[in-house]
C-alpha cells in the first residue's frame, strides 16, 4: 500500500488530493488560493486552504506568501487533522504538467529540484508561460518540504504524442516547425486518456480494440478521437486555443482576425490574443459570463446571444465530432461526454446528439435527464454509445507516481 500526492500547482494555486493506491481511495483533498496576494499598496492579503477528508471539508484563511509556505500548510494539516501519523506515510509526489513538447513521452521521474527533468520543463514554458513555470514552483515546494520523496511529472502533452503526423502538423512554412516547434500538442490529455480507458472497461472491450471520442467539455475544453487507446487526433494545438469555443477561447477562427483589430483598435497581436483566450468564447459570445450557468439561465430566459453561444458550440462540437467518426474509419464505439458542461448540461448534449442522427446516434431524453454520475445515455439502438464519464485526472497521476517512481 502506498499513499500519493496527485498536485496540480498553478500561478497562485495548489490542487492536491492524496490517494492511497492501489485501491485509488481519495484519503484527503483541497485547494491552497490566492497565494503570494498583495493589495494595492502591496501588503499581504489572505489566502485560502481548503481541506476534504472524512466527510468533512474545512477552510482557514492564513496569509499564504509563497507555494513553499502554502505546501507546507496542507502537510501540517495532515497532521494536525491525524489524516496522517507522520509525512513518511507519503510515497511519492505526482505533478500534473500541462507542456511536455516533443521531449517528453512519458511521465517522468525528477531527478532533483534542479536537475535536467525541471530544466527543460522551464525551456517548455515559451509554449505555455501561464502554467509551467508554476508547476516547477510546485515541484520545488514540495522537495522542500519532502527531500526524499520521488517525485513524478505527468504531463497533459504525452497521450496526444501518438498523433500521427498528418494529424500534428499545421500547413505552415516547414522551418517554423523545425526551429521553432510549431506543431499541434493538444491538451487535457490525462483526462483524455482516463476517459478513454475507462470507455473500454465500462463497454467489456479490449482497451486495443476499442475506438472512442472523448469530449472535454469544461471551461477549457477539447475533444479527442482515440484509437485502440491511443490519440489519433485532438481538437486543441500549439496551445488551448485551438479547437471549439470555450469558457473565455475562441477555439478556432481565421488568423487574420488578429491582424484586422489590431489595425481597426491600434492594439498589438499579443493584446489582441489576449482577449482571444480571455474575453472571447461564452462569455464574449452571451456577453453575460464565462459559466455555462449563467448562460443557460440567459437562454432560458430567451436571451438570443446565450442561445446562439450553445448552438454555436452545438455545431463545433458535432462537426469535431463527425470529422473524428471518419477519421476513425467510421468505427467509433463511445462517444463520452466529461468534465463541469459535459457533465451536468443535459440541454448542450442534447444540442449536440441532435445533430449526429445521421451517423445513428441516438440519445435516450430520460438517461440524459439525470446529473453527473457515470452512465450511458444513448438508446439501446443507437449506432454508437454515448457515454458521462466523469473525469479523473488526480487517479491517472497517482498511477503513473506508482509505475514511474517503482512504488511498491
Ligand atoms: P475547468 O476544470 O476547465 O475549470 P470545469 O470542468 O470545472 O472547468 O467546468 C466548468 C464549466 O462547467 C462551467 O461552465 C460551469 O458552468 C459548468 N458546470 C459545472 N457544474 C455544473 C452544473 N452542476 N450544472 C451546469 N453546469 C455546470
Amino acid at each position: 500500500m502506498a499513499k500519493i500526492m496527485a498536485v496540480n500547482a498553478g500561478s497562485s494555486s495548489i490542487k492536491f488530493q492524496l490517494l492511497e493506491m492501489p485501491e485509488e481511495k481519495v484519503i484527503a483533498s483541497g485547494t491552497v488560493e490566492k497565494i503570494g496576494s498583495v493589495d494595492g499598496s502591496g501588503k499581504p492579503l489572505n489566502g485560502i486552504v481548503t481541506l476534504k477528508y472524512n466527510g468533512k471539508k474545512e477552510e482557514t484563511t492564513p496569509v499564504i506568501p509563497t507555494h513553499a509556505e502554502g505546501v507546507q500548510l496542507v502537510l501540517d494539516a495532515l497532521i494536525d487533522k491525524q489524516i496522517l501519523k507522520s509525512l513518511d506515510e507519503i510515497n511519492g509526489v505526482g505533478h500534473r504538467i500541462v507542456q511536455g513538447g516533443e521531449y517528453f513521452k512519458d511521465s517522468t521521474l525528477v531527478d532533483g529540484p534542479d536537475g535536467v527533468v525541471v530544466n527543460k520543463i522551464a525551456d517548455l514554458a515559451d509554449l505555455a508561460p501561464l502554467h509551467n513555470p508554476a508547476h516547477i514552483v510546485g515541484i520545488k515546494a514540495f522537495y522542500k518540504a519532502l527531500p526524499k520523496v520521488p517525485e513524478v511529472v505527468v504531463f497533459d502533452t504525452v497521450f496526444h504524442q501518438t498523433m500521427p503526423e498528418e494529424a500534428y502538423m499545421y500547413a505552415i512554412p516547414y522551418e517554423w516547425y523545425t526551429k521553432y516547434g510549431i506543431r499541434k500538442y493538444g491538451a487535457h490529455g490525462t483526462s483524455h486518456k482516463y476517459v478513454s480507458q475507462r470507455a473500454a472497461e465500462l463497454i467489456g472491450k479490449p482497451l486495443n480494440e476499442t475506438n472512442v471520442i472523448v469530449c472535454h467539455l469544461g471551461n477549457g475544453a477539447s475533444i479527442s478521437a482515440v484509437e485502440g487507446g491511443k490519440c489519433k487526433d485532438t481538437s486543441m494545438g500549439l496551445t488551448p486555443l485551438e479547437g471549439i469555443p470555450m469558457g473565455t477561447r475562441t477555439g478556432n477562427i481565421d488568423p487574420t482576425v488578429v491582424s484586422y483589430i489590431c489595425n481597426k483598435e491600434g492594439k498589438t497581436a499579443d493584446e489582441v490574443v489576449n482577449i482571444l483566450n480571455k474575453k472571447s468564447g461564452y462569455l464574449g459570445l452571451s456577453g453575460r459570463s464565462n459559466d455555462a450557468r449563467d448562460v443557460t439561465e440567459g437562454m432560458n430566459n430567451g436571451d438570443h446571444r446565450c442561445k446562439l453561444t450553445f448552438d454555436v458550440q452545438a455545431k463545433r462540437v458535432a462537426d469535431y465530432i463527425a470529422s473524428y467518426w471518419l477519421y476513425l474509419g467510421g468505427k467509433v464505439d463511445v462517444i463520452a461526454f466529461t468534465a463541469g458542461m459535459g457533465e451536468n448540461l443535459k440541454h448542450l448534449r442534447q444540442k449536440i446528439v441532435a445533430r449526429l442522427a445521421p451517423l445513428g446516434v441516438k440519445l435516450d431524453e430520460k438517461l440524459n435527464d439525470t446529473f453527473s454520475d457515470e452512465r450511458i445515455i444513448s438508446t439501446p439502438d443507437s449506432k454508437i454509445q454515448v457515454w458521462i464519464i466523469p473525469t479523473n485526472e488526480e487517479v491517472m497521476i497517482a498511477r503513473d507516481t506508482v509505475r514511474v517512481a517503482n512504488i511498491k
